[in-house]
């Protein structure tokens, strides 16, 4: 059973041109794809090289041609849609045929396999159902293995627990907001849970983070990836080796690009992830841009998976702050906490404007008493590594507050 929910897919095409022509026969059923594609055949596409010159496709795009624009069915065709968060601008509607739906179960049955599930597994999904894609998609593939689904979804973390205590779980899946937030509540009632593994994604977490909630749960954590507009997350999961995340290469093309120019980059360099969909159907993608950044590693993985790899995400190419004249990420100030003794995982940046300057405070919690060593510390890495000097504040332990979805990092209240 496990090994072949590894397999490849036997319908994938021998060659990587003939698949993503495949996929482009797909996407010119519809008139929206042909005019953005601006070609009339796929067998315009000969080469690699012409492939890379076809336009990236935006979730402007999507957004502008939702729900049915880019459909590549016929309506009857469409089983079933989910929609994005809306988080950053209006919900994007996703049409799914039967076919997608049963693609979203197996590539995230093999995820979960990946990440050690089995079927004497249980596993407590507390991600939404609904409009949602997680909940649904982690559901599917966890029945699809013949594992026990607990589908609590985000329910007040009191029942959380009654489940956990009742259900005795051996995975969870979730955010890393909530894991963390489960764990605390674990340690504080004193509980030994019988969690093996913790599939976490839907946010940014850093090495930090995955520290504490591994030592809280008493599990490995795994890293998922994806996004509603790839049928949804599970489309790259790391393995018990936690060097990068596995991705499909039988169901998606991944290309890393240089934001700014658009060019192809390298294996091993860092850009914006572009996804291509080899299979699917309602809504097939033509190069995405994600926004994610990350890259290719080149080089077998230790476990020895025949799936390539990417990087976990560096965060998106719009949470870049800039901060006089200085571009910063969360997540490099994420991994200098992380280094920095006497600090714990969570931490906020703010933003403010002060006499007409910029400034910029980091607030972050202690992981045990002490002075203020670990605060000027702090403060020195970000000058050294990143050229920008900020206040820090320590707060003490859980002195921040705690999400179940996704943790807001960033507030940024300058004067526009
Ligand atoms: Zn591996």
């Amino acid at each position: 059973m496990t090994t072949r929910l590894l397999e490849k897919t036997a319908t994938t095409n021998p060659s990587r041109l003939k698949a993503l022509q495949g996929s482009l026969d797909r996407a010119l059923r519809s008139d929206g794809y042909r005019r953005k594609l601006a070609i009339d055949s796929a067998e315009e596409i000969a080469g690699i090289d012409d492939f890379r010159r076809l336009p990236f496709l935006t979730k402007d795009d999507l957004r502008r041609h939702s729900p049915f624009g880019l459909c590549c069915a016929d309506e009857r065709e469409i089983v079933r849609v989910h929609s994005t968060s809306g988080t950053t601008g209006d919900p994007v509607v996703i049409p799914y045929t039967a076919g997608d739906v049963e693609t979203f179960t197996t590539l995230m049955a093999r995820a979960l396999t990946l990440a050690g599930m089995t079927d004497g597994d249980r596993a407590m999904v507390t991600p939404g159902y609904g409009l949602w894609t997680a909940g649904i998609g982690f559901q599917a593939g966890v029945e699809r293995i013949g594992a026990c689904a607990i589908p609590t979804g985000p329910i007040a973390m009191e029942m959380q627990m009654a489940f956990l205590r009742k259900m005795a779980p051996t995975f969870l899946i979730g955010t890393a907001s909530m894991a963390l937030l489960l764990g605390e509540t674990i340690a504080r009632e004193g509980i030994r849970p019988c969690l093996k593994g913790a599939v976490l994604g839907a946010e940014q977490w850093g090495e930090g983070r995955r520290a504490v909630i591994e030592d809280l749960l008493g599990a490995r954590t795994y890293d998922i990836y994806g996004m509603t507009e790839t049928y949804g997350p599970g489309i790259a999961i790391e393995c018990p080796h936690q060097q990068g995340l596995h991705y499909w290469d039988d169901l998606f093309h991944f290309e890393v690009i240089d934001p700014v120019t658009g060019d192809v980059l390298p294996e091993g360099e860092t850009g914006e992830l572009v996804i291509t969909t080899l299979v699917k159907e309602g809504l097939p993608l033509i190069r995405y841009r994600t926004r994610d950044l990350a890259s290719i590693l080149p080089g077998p993985c230790p476990c020895g998976s025949p799936y390539p790899r990417i990087s976990r995400i560096a965060g998106r190419s719009d949470d870049m702050i800039t901060y006089r004249g200085v571009n910063l990420f969360p997540s490099a100030i994420e991994a200098l906490i992380a280094e920095t003794d006497g600090l714990g995982s969570e931490f906020r940046i703010v933003l403010t404007t002060e006499g007409g300057k910029d400034c910029l405070d980091i607030e972050v919690e202690r992981s045990c008493d002490g002075g203020d060593g670990p605060a000027r510390e702090l403060a020195r890495k970000m000058k050294m590594t990143l050229s920008a000097l900020p206040r820090v504040t320590l707060l003490p332990p859980q002195g921040l507050g705690r999400e179940m979805k996704k943790t807001r990092r960033v507030y940024d209240h300058r004067t526009k």
